[in-house]
């Protein structure tokens, strides 16, 4: 029996915690409602549900999404869930609990999200058993391709349990295609922590739950993107320029997508016909063997590694399936690892069949671009600032798969699959007489632009100061018509450049916020929100680093209060940043 479980509107008057637990209320109160027996169609009062904490660290949205997901199938399973963000949580809230879930990513080097680094060092700082009421599952998310593979998650799971909080289910590492696993965790957990309360739970599903937490209520979704129009894809380098960034637009008319300021676009990339043609010769075939689609339906060699396969870092079941040795076990020196798909096949003499080759690939990731438009300015379209990604390796010219296909592509293919990935964690500010500090050096400048378009749309009165940077101002300075309107128009209140390249020292954006140390603290002291996105390992931290300094120098700090006060801009969702 299928039953249409009614949400809370996003722009409802309640906090997302407080949605969340309404969403997992009304899905448990419609299961029971639409349940052929047991428990004769009367929910329980929420007194008799079990209470369950839900706390995410998110830093681009997805754990912060499957959180508020795994609420709703929570409250069907007879619990009383509260999604609550990490930034609130702190070691005596959590003793208070009973039940709890930890969905976390990691990001950069290892690194918790911003969201949840509070809580990640109050835990590693805790020495007595202070959770030993606590029963808790955590599922991580990260990216095999990084060392510290899901360490934030890790460190979690290891701190609870230190503490004196008992695992009930084990954690999940989940990789970037993290549906399956985390919803097979979401659902050992559950049971876990249901029948460890001795309940026997009305109506629980004998499968565990469909989740996909980039899907909307359209059903357009991560799983059935929305084949989008490609209307544009322009240069926005000058000739000569050491870059390569395109402005791409593309129509969501007919969709039914929305999105906000902040959230980011997944796209599903096509592989270069060059490099598939280059992997059918070195199989031997000529592209027309039939084979099985990720989907169990049959397609062609050609189309499936044109449209559904990655060929870009080789998984360990292919290296096997080549004879050759895993990539990075011991004594492989990393720069004899092949890089990518191809080069395992070209290094073998080995020649799988079409159908083992396939069964040894990994399904095509889409990629995450934040989002360069407001809906609010141009309505039914979306758009994006994408840089290409090209270098040489092993005398072989190498592209990033998603940028471009964007580059060369999209235009001529005329449609591209895309899905809205929301992110809460980055957001202009809800009262559009906040003022906005937006640091954005090269493409960080995407989410800037839609924030800038967002408040020229509603005509939000609030200053903006932007702080963009780029190599050299005659190639690079990405939207500098927009942005010299914005200026003239007063909508963008200050503008500070830094072209690194165009004099002999570097000067990045950083600089730019020390030299106007005064000015920016007084901006933040007035209630300012300050953003950051843009390259994760260096600007991020390098920015963070002067934000601190600016701090102790025009804040007369230490820096240890400095340190205070910027933990409490995160705290309050003032200092948000999406970096990659
Ligand atoms: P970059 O961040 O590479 O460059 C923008 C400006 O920032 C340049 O002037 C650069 O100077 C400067 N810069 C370099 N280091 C620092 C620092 N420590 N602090 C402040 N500024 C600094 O811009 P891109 O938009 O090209 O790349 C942004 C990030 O996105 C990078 O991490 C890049 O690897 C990644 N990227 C990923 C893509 C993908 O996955 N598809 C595509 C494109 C980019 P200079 O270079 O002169 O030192």
């Amino acid at each position: 029996m299928s039953s249409v479980v009614p949400l809370i509107p996003e722009n409802a008057p309640f906090s997302p915690e407080q949605r969340a637990w309404l969403n997992g209320f009304l899905a448990g109160v419609f299961s029971r409602a639409t349940a052929p027996s047991v428990g004769g169609g009367v929910p329980p009062p929420r007194e008799t549900l079990t209470p369950l904490t839900i706390l995410f660290g998110s830093q681009t949205g997805t754990a912060e999404n499957l959180a508020k997901k795994a609420a709703k199938e929570a409250g069907k399973r007879g619990f009383a869930p509260t999604v609550v963000d990490m930034a609130q949580a702190t070691i005596a809230s959590l003793a208070a609990e009973k039940n709890l879930l930890v969905i976390t990513s990691t990001y950069g080097d290892g690194e918790p999200p911003d969201n949840a680094k509070a809580l990640h060092g109050a835990l590693a700082a805790a020495s007595d058993s202070q959770l030993s009421a606590l029963r808790y599952s955590v599922c991580s998310l990260g990216d095999t391709n990084y060392t510290l593979f899901c360490q934030a998650g890790k460190d979690f799971d290891a701190r609870l349990e230190k503490l004196g909080a008992t695992r009930v289910s084990p954690r999940v590492d989940c990789d970037l295609d993290y549906e399956t696993p985390h919803t097979k965790w979401l659902d050992a957990a559950l049971n876990a922590l249901g029948s460890e309360v001795g309940r026997v739970i009305p109506n629980a599903p004998s499968a565990p739950p469909a989740l996909d937490s980039d899907s909307t209520e359209t059903g357009y979704s991560k799983k059935n993107p929305f084949p989008a129009p490609v209307l544009t894809v322009r240069n926005l380098n000058a000739p000569g320029s050491a870059k390569e960034v395109n402005h791409v637009e593309f129509s969501l008319a007919g969709s039914g997508l929305a999105y906000e300021a902040g959230d980011a676009l997944g796209v599903i990339p096509h592989n270069c016909p060059a490099l598939v043609a280059d992997v059918l010769a070195a199989l031997g075939c000529d592209g027309e063997e039939p084979v099985p689609a990720p989907d169990g339906t049959t397609t062609n060699l050609r189309h499936a590694l044109t449209a559904h396969y990655d060929l870009s870092k080789p998984a360990p079941a292919l290296l096997e399936l080549c004879t050759l040795v895993p990539a990075g076990a011991p004594g492989t020196p990393a720069a004899l690892a092949p890089h990518h798909v191809i080069d395992a096949l070209l290094a073998s003499h080995a020649k799988p069949s079409p159908t083992a080759f396939i069964a040894a690939l990994k399904k095509v990731q889409p990629r995450l671009y934040s989002i360069s438009s407001s809906p609010k300015a141009h309505a039914g379209q979306v758009h994006l600032t994408v840089g290409a990604v090209r270098y040489e390796k092993n005398s072989r010219a190498r592209k990033g798969v998603c940028s471009t296909f964007l580059a060369e592509r999209a235009l001529a293919h005329g449609t591209a699959g895309v899905f809205v990935h929301s992110n809460n964690a980055f957001r202009p500010p809800a009262s559009g007489d906040t003022p906005m500090i937006m640091v954005g050096p090269g493409t960080g400048i995407a989410p800037f632009r839609a924030f800038l378009h967002e408040r020229a749309a509603t005509g939000a009165k609030g200053k903006n100061w932007l702080l963009f940077g780029d190599q050299r101002a005659a190639t690079d300075f990405l939207y500098r018509e927009e942005l010299t309107a914005l200026q003239q128009s007063g909508l963008l209140t200050r503008l500070d450049l830094a072209f690194s390249r165009d004099q002999a020292e570097k000067i990045y954006v950083q600089q730019r916020m020390t030299e106007a140390a005064a000015e920016l603290w007084s901006w933040l002291e007035a209630g300012a929100h300050f953003y950051v996105c843009g390259d994760a390992t260096r600007m991020a931290k390098d920015v963070d680093a002067a934000l601190h300094q600016v701090v102790e120098t025009a804040g007369k700090k230490s820096p240890a209060e400095a340190a205070a006060y910027v933990q409490s801009l995160k705290t309050v969702k003032r200092y948000q940043r999406d970096v990659y």
